[in-house]
């Protein structure tokens, strides 16, 4: 199944890639112009056009993953440096500079960290 979503402007993918936040999903890879997740199976393509695209097993799996995709794209952009995360993360894997959250290698991309940001929480579907 696939599912598909965008952004109303461009993403900053400089700004998406040092954040970390995608690491929050699963493994990823980046050139200058796209992010590719791999969540076990499935795929997830972040487009610096604001496009994004998954591919996944079921519809299920399809729209959790695109959901968890756009809203770490928004943590990415968003981030207040509220620290929230920090409290929910098991492995320590999340750091604040200069008010500004950023996961680091220690992340196993459990994704518990996602849905407690503010900056997520209280977007409407
Ligand atoms: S809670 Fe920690 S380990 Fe889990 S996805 Fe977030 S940063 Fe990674
Ligand atoms: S919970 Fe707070 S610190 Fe963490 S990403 Fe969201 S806004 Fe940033």
């Amino acid at each position: 199944m696939t599912a598909e979503g965008s952004f109303s402007t461009a993403l900053d993918m400089e700004k998406i890639r040092k954040s970390g936040m995608l690491l929050a999903i699963g493994e990823v890879k980046y050139t200058d112009e796209i992010a590719m997740i791999t969540r076990k199976k499935d795929t997830a393509q972040v487009f610096a056009t604001g496009s994004v695209r998954v591919r996944a097993s079921s519809k299920a799996d399809a729209g959790k993953l695109l959901k968890d995709t756009e809203n770490s794209i928004r943590r990415a952009l968003g981030c207040t440096g509220c620290g929230v995360c920090i409290g929910k993360c098991p492995h320590n894997a999340i750091r604040i500079e200069n008010k500004i959250a950023y996961i680091g290698d220690k992340c196993t991309h459990c994704g518990k960290c996602i849905e407690v940001c503010p900056v997520v929480k209280f977007v409407r579907d």
